[in-house]
Order: structure tokens, then C-alpha cells, then sequence
């Protein structure tokens, strides 16, 4: 008699899998412990070449930089990383030269958990948008300062109502980083800078193996339940490390506990927005691409006052557009925005490759709001 379970046809158990965000101090020696423990389903994200200071701070880039081949160009962390990993351990990595918000949804999808380990405000919170789209958990390291021996190790559960990584954010520095990333305000170009995250290197190690370890707790099924962060502290008199946990409240005034009615669909990347639109419109209606970050229509250089048009998310124009008159980079102020497009915007001409949104993405589709006209009453007179 046949048998139905034959071995092909066992339910596969997906492998466990770590997106590791930024390949800095912290994250390259995550990344070093993690090719350490033989793990092998890691996407590293970073969208920063490699620089001298890099070097000082991390025995695995500068492992992985004395085994590439002598060119001149410029190399970049989140290939070196993957480059090492496939050389001395053998892993097949995937990597991207890439920040969080242009990487698909669908792609981070494939993985368990969003581990990151930037020196951004900004990344931490475009990471926080995407593990609660995804309803995926986010693991958050950091370490304190120049030479000090501390670090934390943050803990995002999935739970609607467990703290995202915004919750715990001042309600003042909230707004002021979501206008940074999402609004065409202007005079808050300065929302992101922050100080390079570099601890003293046994804080970098201890941190590290503190994230290894909680990833192998969460891959033996031990899902913390509650946003939990933990501080670490080393204590010279007894030579040894402390970790107190904190379980963080979720905030009432934070905006990403609830969404719009709407699913997360894929759409083809070479096609208009608004064909892909009208195939998913309902009996119930029309639907509209609700962006997850707004795109910039219009910018206007604060050096030489020329515009460009750049069709790009709005931190990205901020952070990293080059003028293409005075050749400044991250003088373009956003002028104005989109948040949304139907299908009878001008912007749904253009395919999601021409708005710069990633390959393998998940789109969040909602109904049109459709205001029914007024019936005439039978004295009225027709127009
Ligand atoms: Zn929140
Ligand atoms: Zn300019």
C-alpha cells in the first residue's frame, strides 16, 4: 500500500534563521560568534563600506579583509562577513549592501528573528516597523560608550501589546524621528546622529554571546512572552558579569500596535502600481497602497537651492541622496510626500522599481475610503 508519509514528503522544519543588522563592532563579533556556532541561515544587512576604524574595532573584518584578494576598490561589510563566513566555516550566508527599509519584506520573511546591532535610531526603528509587520521578534543589542563595561540586550516580543522598540522612546523624540523618516518638516535633519556605538571590547564579546545564546533560547522554542531588556554589567571586584532584566511597558501613545485593515500582498516589481491595483480591486471597492515609509516627490538642496524629483523614501533622500548640481550629499530637503497611492494617483504609473521599493516585497493593501453621494430627494431638482 502506498504510503502517504514517505520521507519527501515529511513537513520540512524550516532552518532557523538570523537577520543580523549592521556589521559594526558589535555586529561583525555577533556575526564572528554565530559563524562560531555553525549557523548557517544568516542574512547580514549593511549598507556602509569598510573603514579604517572598522578594522581597529573587529577581529572578524579584519580576518575577512587579510584573506580577500588585492584590489583597490572599496569593500563593504555585509559581503566581506558573508565572504568569511563561506571561507572559514563554510556557510552559505546571503548578504546586502542594503539598510533595513529598502530590504523586501518577503525576503526578511524567510527568517525567525531581526537582530540588530546599528548605532541608529533610525535603523532600530525601521527594524521595529518590519518585525511588527511580519509579526516577527526583534533581538536589540547595544553596548554604552567609549571603554565601558556594559551592554544591553533587548528582547521585542511579537505580541500586540508587548513594548516595540519605539514604545520606550520619548514621545518628543518619537515625533521628531518619525518627521526625520516620514515628513516633509523641515530643520530636523539632525534627528539620527548619534555617536558610534563602541564599548570596550569585552562588552562587544559579552553582549554578543549574551544575543547567541538568547537566539538559541527563542530556536528551542522559548519565546519570551513580554518585551524584556537586559543590562549588562561587568563587576571588576568579583571578575564576573550581571545581567538584571527590565520588562518594558508598551506605550499607549506608540503608533505601531495598529494597523490599517489590510493584508501584505506581493506585487510584480516591474509592473504600474495602478494595474497591480485595479487586479486586486474588490466588489467592495478599490484598493491603495498603503507605503510603510513615505516616498519623496520633491526635494530642494539646501546648498545650492536646486530641486530634484527623486522618487525615494524619505530618510533615504535625507540621509544619502547626492545633489546632482552642487554634488552635496544629504543637503536635499524634502518638499513634499507621499504616504499612500490609488490607482489614479500620478504615481501609480511608475512600477515599484521606479519608486525604489525593494525586490521581494510585501505591500500592505487597503480599501479606497469611498464617500457614497448623497441621494437626491424627490423634491430636489436634477442638475
Ligand atoms: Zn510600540
Ligand atoms: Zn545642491
Amino acid at each position: 500500500m502506498f504510503d502517504r508519509f514517505t520521507a519527501s514528503q515529511k513537513p520540512d522544519v524550516p532552518e532557523f534563521g538570523v537577520v543580523l543588522i549592521g556589521a559594526g563592532a558589535l555586529g561583525s563579533e555577533l556575526a564572528f560568534q554565530l559563524a562560531k556556532c555553525a549557523r548557517s541561515k544568516v542574512l547580514v544587512l549593511d549598507p556602509e563600506q569598510l573603514e579604517a576604524r572598522n578594522l581597529l574595532r573587529s577581529r572578524f573584518l579584519s580576518q575577512a579583509l587579510s584573506h580577500e584578494p588585492d584590489t583597490d576598490g572599496p569593500h563593504c561589510k555585509a559581503t566581506l562577513l558573508k565572504a568569511e563566513a563561506a571561507r572559514t566555516w563554510k556557510l552559505s550566508w546571503n548578504g546586502a549592501v542594503s539598510e533595513i527599509a529598502d530590504t523586501g519584506l518577503a525576503l526578511l520573511a524567510s527568517y525567525h528573528v531581526l537582530c540588530c546591532c546599528t548605532d541608529s535610531a533610525l535603523s532600530r526603528a525601521e527594524t521595529a516597523l518590519a518585525a511588527r509587520l511580519l509579526g516577527m521578534p526583534m533581538l536589540d543589542c547595544g553596548v554604552f560608550g567609549e571603554g565601558v563595561s556594559a551592554g544591553r540586550v533587548t528582547w521585542f516580543a511579537t505580541q500586540q501589546d508587548a513594548a516595540c522598540y519605539l514604545c520606550g522612546m520619548a514621545e518628543n523624540r518619537r515625533a521628531q524621528l518619525l518627521a526625520y523618516a516620514a515628513s516633509a518638516s523641515l530643520g530636523c535633519a539632525a534627528a539620527d546622529r548619534q555617536n558610534p556605538m563602541t564599548g570596550s571590547s569585552d562588552a562587544v564579546r559579552h553582549t554578543a554571546q549574551t544575543a547567541v545564546k538568547m537566539l538559541q533560547t527563542v530556536q528551542d522554542g522559548e519565546l519570551p512572552q513580554t518585551s524584556t531588556a537586559w543590562q549588562l554589567t561587568y563587576h571588576a571586584a568579583s571578575d564576573a558579569w550581571s545581567d538584571r532584566p527590565v520588562i518594558l511597558p508598551r506605550s499607549g501613545s506608540c503608533p505601531w500596535h495598529d494597523y490599517h485593515p489590510g493584508a501584505l500582498v506581493s506585487l510584480p516589481w516591474e509592473r504600474p502600481l495602478a494595474e497591480s491595483l485595479s487586479r486586486h480591486a474588490t466588489t467592495h471597492g478599490d484598493m491603495v497602497l498603503q507605503l510603510h515609509w513615505p516616498i519623496c516627490t520633491q526635494a530642494v538642496c539646501r546648498n545650492c537651492r536646486a530641486t530634484a524629483a527623486p522618487l525615494h523614501r524619505v530618510a533615504w533622500v535625507r540621509r544619502r541622496l547626492h545633489c546632482s548640481h552642487c554634488n552635496g550629499i544629504g543637503t536635499l530637503e524634502p518638499m513634499s510626500c507621499v504616504g499612500a497611492v490609488a490607482s489614479t494617483d500620478p504615481l501609480a504609473t511608475c512600477t515599484p522599481r521606479q519608486l525604489h521599493l525593494p525586490e521581494h516585497h510585501l505591500y500592505l493593501l487597503r480599501h479606497a475610503v469611498a464617500f457614497p453621494t448623497p441621494e437626491r430627494s424627490q423634491d430636489e431638482p436634477a442638475p
